[in-house]
């Protein structure tokens, strides 16, 4: 490569690291990519590729079993996304022991949207400098799109931002699976494809096999999944009620808190983000606040963080505040 000229070398360099950072995260980071909007589409190819994977149900077909299985890890994996990456890594909420931080770690993982670290230094920059101009999922800011998901197809937004977690940084076993960020999807498919071949082999009465259970469980349940958390950053600062004055353009929406098991009342969040509850009033559902009040009734969780009294009615704004849906 030394013979070629440093345009080359750059291009060459670039589409090497693309590829690595397929399974090795740590490449390239070296280097302080611009704050500019431009996709990264070789690095990306695999997110295209999980999405073009959920037409191959056009030739597994599908089954009660492969359904309510993709039905059951959106509910299970959008609990870990909520209830660990957010409320526990991003704002901590609530106290894990190192055991069990590291098996909602993994669980988080499951979820296709990159490791524990990644996630949780975004969202602490998204709470810092909300609907801000650096604010890189602002859709008041940036757009929908842009917002919903170019942001974290980008060489910007490709990084972990490391200065907001060193909190998290000290857990070797964090930082290896925000480094290795694919391994645990890859794990979690292949388990997939194994329990629908059993299921063929044991019960075929299930009419479902190793090909509907892996398109099904996991690339179809992983995209909606996906699709359904981004709501929030895309759509939760549109659409809703504002309660508080934030600052910013956060909103509490009941549809968007059904997609997400209780993050729908983000202008709540907003207001104080380190509680474990997002639902303030009693009728705000809030699975995700239901699911660790049970796990700390059973000794998984500690000390969940509630909501001050003067803080519920601190920063109210008037009861003709702006709805938009
Ligand atoms: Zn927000
Ligand atoms: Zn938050």
């Amino acid at each position: 490569m030394t013979g070629l000229p440093p345009t080359k070398r750059r291009a060459l360099r670039g589409v090497a690291v693309a590829l690595v950072r397929w399974v090795d995260t740590h490449a390239g980071v070296d280097t302080e990519p611009p704050a500019e909007k431009r996709i990264d589409w070789l690095r990306v190819l695999p997110f295209a590729f999980l999405h073009a994977a959920c037409f191959a149900v056009l030739i597994v077909g599908w089954s009660p079993v492969a359904v309510g299985v993709a039905v059951a890890l959106y509910v299970v994996r959008m609990f870990a996304i909520t209830g660990i990456y957010h409320r526990y890594f991003s704002h901590r909420a609530f106290r894990l022991t190192r055991r069990w931080q590291f098996a909602f770690a993994v669980l988080g993982a499951t979820a296709v949207q990159r490791g524990p670290l990644w996630w949780a230094a975004h969202h602490r920059h998204h709470h810092r400098v909300s609907d801000q101009p650096d604010d890189v999922h602002s859709p008041v800011q940036h757009g929908f799109w842009w917002s919903h998901m170019g942001w974290l197809m980008s060489p910007h937004g490709f990084r972990t931002r490391i200065h907001e977690v060193q909190d998290l940084y000290r857990f070797p076993e964090l930082v290896f699976l925000d480094r290795f960020d694919t391994l645990v999807p890859a794990l979690f498919a292949a388990a997939l494809l194994g329990l629908g071949a059993l299921l063929d082999a044991v019960a075929p009465g299930l009419g479902t096999s190793a090909g509907q259970m892996l398109v099904w469980g996991f690339f179809v349940s992983t995209v909606f999944l996906f699709h359904g958390t981004c709501t929030i950053n895309s759509l939760a600062h549109v659409i809703g009620r504002r309660r508080y004055a934030t600052g910013d353009d956060s909103r509490n929406s009941a549809l968007l808190a059904v997609i997400t098991l209780g993050e729908g009342w983000h202008n709540n969040h907003h207001h104080y983000p380190g509680a474990a509850r997002q639902g303030f009033r009693w009728w705000e559902y809030d699975v995700t606040y239901y699911v660790l009040r049970a796990l700390a009734c059973v000794g998984v969780v500690h000390d969940l963080r509630g909501v001050p009294a003067h803080v519920l009615e601190s920063d109210l704004l008037d009861a003709q505040a702006p709805h938009v849906g």
